[in-house]
């Protein structure tokens, strides 16, 4: 693949820094867990600490939960559900949401700085989708609070009791969100867990929960590994499990919960397929393309990982998604400038590597953007293959990385059999300017989503969830109450 001698776009932009300031935020050294609405020690006395992947500088030291501390949250929940949160009215519930929701507002930009700071995310994206999102989340369930006899009609929608959730790194105050808001709004109570290199929102968001003046235990934060997660998952006195993660643990915990009464969903992986056709607006499918894979490191579950070109614009595609990926800004994820941010983990950048590497073995042609990286901290550059086949691993398998595998196809039952030939069902975007494909494309596609001509859109009001291995439930919207009620 040359480059092109028409060039859209320059290759860099000559702009000056543009740095989010940290002095308005308000971070302690160590964090305890959060339970019963206090702040408690763990009884395993450990502390594990979580750093900013961009300078790999530790940012503050935070509890580990072991079995008994998950125990405590669990009774705290219990007792919270029992003593007082079962026994008040919709209506007050949906008050409390709602206070949290302009408590989150009120505090956006501390939550920003900090997500950034835990996550390795460009402060773009967590300044404009993170945390306006999670806000949006709180109204929008806080709404629901008091209507769920018109949600569910002629039916009798109780609460189940405690919710045990568990939530992964890419998204934590939004995954936090997405799983409490219908909770709390549902009348249960909860106990959460943050992914160990991403805890410190968790725990800001403890501190509005505190002054919004929640009822003590309604909601318990803990944090810890992956054993303080199968504490909640094993816990007897938990109703509900919501998990967000790998499809691997999403399968340790689905056998886990076989012959208990517990109610699960699972939010797993994806390798969402982004096709273009030859009609569609190219250079908005191109910007689509780059938002879907390149745009928080392709740390999304949903990212449009597989691209597929119609053939007769294969060449035009590429070679403006080359100039594109050429213009973007790898570094400083706080730099207001920058596109892609900081890989979150060692491990993960390690992950990555590894794929690029299986790429180049298949035998795949590499494209990657040439732009400087920074000498500290995880970083990886926007990356695409070409010369794939559907049976490549980097076709099949999950990278979760600033990775693209680019296919062709001439028809659009080609691509739909191509596309849907995945373990994975959970996304797919479409770029044409004709409605009927659209329609015909959306109607055979196994993936929960489907964007059209737009690509990582959310909105409160709208179900998300996957197919096949990507998991089963749905978040958001109405459909995301059902998960937290026995109708
Ligand atoms: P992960 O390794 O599955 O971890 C997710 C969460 O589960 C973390 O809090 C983790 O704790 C915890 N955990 C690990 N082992 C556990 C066990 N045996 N029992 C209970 N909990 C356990 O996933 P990740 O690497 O954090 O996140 C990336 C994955 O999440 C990707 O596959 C991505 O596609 C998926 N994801 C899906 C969605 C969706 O909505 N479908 C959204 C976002 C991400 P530790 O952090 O301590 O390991
Ligand atoms: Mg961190």
């Amino acid at each position: 693949m040359g480059k092109s001698p028409t060039l859209e776009f320059d290759s860099k932009w000559d702009l000056s820094p543009a740095p989010e300031s940290t002095g308005h935020i308000n971070l302690k050294d160590q964090y305890d867990l959060f339970i019963g609405g206090k702040w408690v020690k763990p009884s395993s006395k450990k502390y594990f600490d979580t750093i900013n992947p961009a300078t790999e500088k530790v940012i503050a030291k935070v509890a580990e939960a072991n079995e008994k501390d998950v125990n405590r949250a669990v009774q705290s929940a219990r007792k919270a559900y029992n003593e007082v949160w079962s026994k008040l009215s919709a209506g007050e519930r949906g008050k409390y949401i709602y206070r949290i929701a302009r408590l989150i507002q009120e505090r956006a930009r501390e939550f920003s700085v900090i997500e950034t700071m835990d996550g390795g995310k460009v402060i773009r994206e967590s300044r404009d989708v993170d945390v306006p999102l999670a806000a949006a989340h709180f109204f929008y369930y806080a709404g629901w609070a008091d209507k769920l006899k018109y949600a569910f009609p002629n039916r009798n929608p109780q609460p189940l009791g405690v919710a045990g959730q568990i939530i992964p790194w890419n998204f934590p105050l939004l995954m936090a969100a997405w799983k409490i808001a219908p909770a709390l709004a549902t009348g249960n109570t909860v106990v959460i867990k943050s992914a160990e290199t991403t805890p410190l929102t968790l725990y800001k968001l403890a501190e509005v929960i505190e002054s919004a003046g929640l009822p003590p235990g309604v909601v318990n934060i803990v944090s810890g590994a992956g054993e303080t997660g199968a504490a909640i998952v094993n816990h007897r006195d938990v109703n509900k499990i919501a998990f967000t993660g790998s499809t691997g643990v999403g399968k340790i915990i689905q056998r886990a919960v076989v012959g208990t009464n517990k109610k699960t969903t699972l939010e797993l992986g994806g390798k969402a397929a982004n096709i273009v056709f030859e009609d569609a607006p190219l250079d908005q499918a191109v910007e689509g393309i780059i938002n879907g894979i390149y745009f928080n490191q392709g740390h999304v579950c949903c990212a449009g990982s597989r691209l597929f070109i119609q053939e007769s614009v294969k060449d035009i595609v590429l070679r403006k998604l080359q100039d594109r990926m050429e213009s973007l800004i790898v570094g400083d994820p706080m730099d207001k400038n920058t596109d892609i941010g900081a890989i979150n983990s060692k491990e993960q950048l390690g992950i990555i590597k590894k794929y690029i590497e299986v790429g180049k073995k298949e035998g795949a042609t590499m494209y990657q953007n040439t732009c400087d990286l920074p000498k500290k901290g995880y970083w990886c550059r926007p990356t695409l293959f070409t010369n794939v086949s559907q049976s490549s691993r980097i076709v099949q398998e999950e990278i979760f990385g600033p990775v693209l595998a680019v296919q062709t196809f001439r028809t659009i039952d080609e691509v739909i059999s191509k596309a849907n030939n995945s373990p994975y069902g959970l996304s797919a975007g479409v770029w044409t300017d004709k409605g009927s494909k659209i329609f015909n494309l959306t109607s055979q596609m196994k993936a929960g989503i489907v964007w059209a001509n737009s690509y990582n859109k959310f909105d409160p009001t709208s179900p998300f969830g996957g197919y096949k291995e990507s998991g089963f439930g749905r978040e958001g919207g109405l459909h995301g109450l059902k998960p937290y009620l026995n109708l």
